[in-house]
């Protein structure tokens, strides 16, 4: 019941990226609690399959995570060294010569990293900002030199090489570890990897990563079940009315717990077993009511996320991506890790 994580699907998912770019650290992305599925869990499982390099977006994060992961696990903070930041056991990726002077000044002995932009304009030194502070910054010492592509996830797309080129002119010959691939970058070849991937979404089992293992069950409790004649309505703005004598249950779950109300009317299907039950009426706050009329038996729970319907799958029909459905699974699921 509740929202079931499978670790060891997850980890076998890491494994897989990490085979894909045989010649890099594989690194793993836990910021967001670990895109929702429990960073206190998902760490420990994961360096005990070998990671020694975890990212976070932001020191709270990291020092949240600290206490579960032993010493030689190494803690990146992707935002760098904000002001007032406590980074005791953290290594800041630093964004700007702001962000390095602030570091250096205040830690001069403390391990950081240097996030560069290659183009995508979110994070990181500006190549100008960079060739002014370069010298300074590697004498300093920094354990990893890094960027982050802003269209891997579209193989295509012509900014992939124009990056990589950039992240090069800004990187070659430095004598620093280097990483610019998350989960797309992985899957875009070689070329990307570098001395180090960060792997994110793939490993949680979403796109792009295709042939990930399914790493989340979410099974909903049936609250109770009611018939309806034909001509009665369900919920907020009677949006749903039966067309023949029906069955209705009611499900405890909502938008509250991430589940959108744009998947109001979009053909959801719930899962008793092998059989699709349709949501109908409106996704409400604590509540979503399906149809159960033509179940034999009314199970204690319905599945909306398994191996037959995934995050990605449901992002679609909300008109989402995987990692919003994930990263907005709600607190009030009780969590199963196995
Ligand atoms: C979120 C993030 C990642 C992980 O990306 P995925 O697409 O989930 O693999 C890697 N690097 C940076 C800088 C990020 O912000």
């Amino acid at each position: 019941m509740g929202l079931m994580i499978d670790l060891s699907a997850l980890v076998a998912n890491w494994k897989a990226l990490a085979a894909r770019a045989p010649a890099a650290r594989p690194g793993a992305v836990v910021k967001a609690d670990a895109y929702g599925l429990g960073a206190a869990k998902v760490a420990p499982a994961l360096y005990a399959a070998g990671a020694r390099d975890f990212f976070v977006a932001v020191a709270s994060e990291g020092r949240e995570l600290r206490p579960h992961l032993p010493d030689d696990a190494r803690i990146m903070v992707l935002s760098g060294h904000m002001e007032g930041e406590d980074l005791t056991g953290l290594i800041p990726m630093l964004n700007s010569p702001a962000q390095f002077f602030r570091d250096r000044a205040l830690r001069p002995k403390g391990a950081f990293g240097i996030q560069l932009d290659s183009g995508m304009n979110r994070l990181g030194f500006e190549p100008g900002e960079w060739a002014a502070v370069r010298a300074e910054a590697v004498a300093a010492g920094p354990v990893l030199v890094m960027s982050h592509l802003a269209c891997a996830d579209e193989p295509d797309h012509a900014a992939n090489a124009a990056q990589l080129a950039a992240f090069r002119a800004m990187t070659d010959g430095l004598d620093v570890p280097r990483a610019l691939a998350a989960t797309g970058g992985i899957l875009l070849g070689p070329e990307f990897h570098f001395d180090l991937v960060r792997c994110g979404v793939g490993m949680y089992g979403a796109e792009p990563f295709l042939t990930a293992a399914s790493v989340v069950t979410l099974s909903i409790p049936v609250i109770q079940t009611r018939e309806l004649q034909p001509g009665e309505s369900v919920g907020y703005g009677y949006s749903w009315t039966a067309t023949r004598p029906s069955k209705i249950a009611t499900l405890a779950a909502g938008y509250a717990d991430g589940l959108p109300r744009a998947l109001t009317g979009k053909g959801v299907n719930f899962w008793a077993g092998e059989t699709a039950v349709p949501m109908i009426g409106r996704v409400s706050m604590d509540l979503i009511t399906v149809d159960v009329t033509d179940l034999a038996v009314v199970p204690a729970e319905l599945e909306l996320l398994n191996a037959k319907q995934g995050v990605d799958d449901l992002a679609k029909l909300a008109g989402t991506i995987g990692y919003e459905i994930l990263t907005s699974l709600g607190r009030r699921y009780s969590r199963v890790w196995r």
